[in-house]
């Protein structure tokens, strides 16, 4: 007799960054680990065209994409709510919406794998009997110091923020003040705390996924494992399942990509802050100026200006018009660089951009997905961090892989200079700084390949879960030929 296929629920948080990551892991887990999934989908603005263009499944057989209803929090939230804390709202108020969803499925899933904002949800994969996972759609090395902080006397993670004492962390890396994660900040904001919630839920499922891979944080994902260091915090296995990033779509008919046929090799600096990364006017000044400047090529995902808020176009993501030539940027910009650059307002296909032979040089955020993305192919970065865990990210690039250069705020303003960016620019796209990281790229570039392939530790690491999860899908099958009126089958 054949056993029942497992069937994955994954629930993705608001925002493009975080669906992007779920739905390759839903990939992953089709082929090759034999599941069926569905992905369940909190959506931000319904306008944005990027989001509603991830709707579409790769594979409407084995993959079904629910968008569940959008949710208005804007009773429950002010201007001064965190994005985080918007989040974590959002969630909450969708989980009738997701238990009616799972409700009405022919069969229960076996597995509910949730992200970090989604821990709330596993008191409905409990009522469903299924297995739950989280999955850290960033780093072990975030994962960490997010699962660590909650069991901290508060003095000590007041002293991190006020007295500005680094962050240690059992067994691994400490985080110094200024890499800190933006919720560690300020212990009085409301933020704090919400994070700190986070924190306690990741260790309440069966296990935690990280997009992340053994070889490129060996020492993290050791103390995780380690029952004397960070292990009786984690409490559940990790495991390591990376990098999983989107591929090259087949067919692209982009003006970007027709622009970067023709110009030389790695001779592109590609500039862009994640899908709702955000520039004071001021700072969009300088780095027009810098760009022009280094009389480098460029290609750059530009934003209006926000000037007090550094993820400023989360919620609406993606759905900027893309046309016209915007009016922020300094006087005659665009014509004087016709020639060497090229503006894209809002958003551009960023996996294609980065996977092009042109492309020689990342100015980036460095969200995860940006930075595995820079890694799959190669590319090293200018690393630029705003926001969230974007720091510790930028440290990891810049001082363990030695794959980036680090813009640095001239400390009186907060704004990166022109003259700055200029060097950086130069040094990263034709300077031998730059060749050096490139090969070093390379090296975590093969590293990250590697670990995906056949053989590969991250692919081992998820046939382990992919095996428990077949287990308890047998499990099922088995009960529900036994007890009719079993709640674990719905039918
Ligand atoms: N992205 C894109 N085009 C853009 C901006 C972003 O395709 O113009 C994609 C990018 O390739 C990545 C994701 O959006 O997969 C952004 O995720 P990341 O973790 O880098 O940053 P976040 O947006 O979550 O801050």
């Amino acid at each position: 007799m054949q056993n029942p296929i497992p069937h994955a629920a994954l629930l993705a948080s608001p925002g493009l960054g975080h669906l992007i990551p779920v739905l390759e892991l839903a990939k992953t887990l089709v082929d090759p680990h034999g599941f069926r999934t569905t992905i369940f989908v909190i959506p931000i603005d319904q306008a944005s065209t990027a989001q509603n263009q991830l709707f579409k499944s790769p594979n409407p057989d084995l993959i079904d994409i629910v968008v569940l209803p959008f949710v208005d929090i804007s009773d429950l939230v002010d201007s001064t709510t965190s994005v985080v804390t918007s989040l974590v709202l959002m969630m909450r108020e969708s989980l009738p919406l997701l238990r009616s969803a799972i409700f009405e499925m022919k069969v229960t899933p076996t597995v509910l794998v949730v992200d970090l904002f989604g821990t709330e949800a596993f008191d409905v994969a409990d009522e469903f009997g299924m297995l739950k996972y989280v999955f850290d759609t960033t780093n072990a090395w975030f994962l960490a110091a997010t699962i660590y902080a909650p069991t901290l006397d508060r003095r000590v993670l007041e002293e991190h923020a006020y007295d500005k004492i680094p962050l240690r962390l059992p067994g691994c890396r400490q985080v110094l003040f200024e890499d800190t994660l933006e919720a560690f900040l300020d212990p009085k904001d409301p933020t704090f705390e919400v994070f700190l919630e986070l924190g306690k839920g990741i260790p309440k499922g069966d296990g935690i996924l990280v997009n992340s891979w053994q070889e490129l944080e060996a020492t993290t994902f050791k103390a995780l494992e380690d029952k004397s260091l960070l292990g009786r915090v984690a409490r559940v296995p990790v495991y390591p399942i990376g990098p999983l990033v989107r591929g090259v779509a087949s067919t692209q008919n982009s003006n970007v990509i027709s622009w970067l046929d023709k110009q030389p090799m790695e001779s592109v600096l590609y500039v862009s802050f994640g899908s709702g990364g955000t520039l004071s006017s001021k700072q969009i000044t300088e780095l027009a100026w810098g760009l022009e400047l280094s009389q480098q090529r460029f290609v750059w995902v530009v934003r209006p200006p926000m000037d007090d808020d550094k993820s400023g176009s989360y919620f609406s993501a993606g759905n900027g018009n893309g046309d016209g030539t915007p009016d922020f940027l300094p006087e005659g910009f665009v014509a004087r660089t016709r020639d060497i650059g090229l503006v894209v307002p809002s958003w551009a296909p960023q996996r294609e951009i980065l996977a092009h032979p042109a492309v020689g040089g990342f100015l980036s955020h460095c969200g995860w997905n940006s930075t595995l993305e820079s890694i799959t192919n190669g590319v090293p970065m200018i690393a630029w961090p705003l926001c969230a865990e974007q720091k510790m990210n930028g440290t990891m690039l810049v001082e363990e892989l030695g794959v980036a250069l680090r813009a640095q705020a001239a400390a009186y303003e907060d704004v990166v200079g022109k003259e700055e960016i200029k060097k950086m620019v130069r040094k990263i796209l034709v300077e031998e700084e730059g060749e050096e990281m490139r090969k070093r790229m390379r090296e975590v570039k093969y590293s990250a390949q590697e670990a995906v392939n056949k053989g590969g530790s991250s692919l081992k690491s998820l046939s382990q879960v992919a095996s428990n999860c077949k287990i308890r899908s047998e499990d099922l099958g088995a009960k529900s030929k036994g007890a009719r009126g079993d709640l674990l089958i719905s039918q």
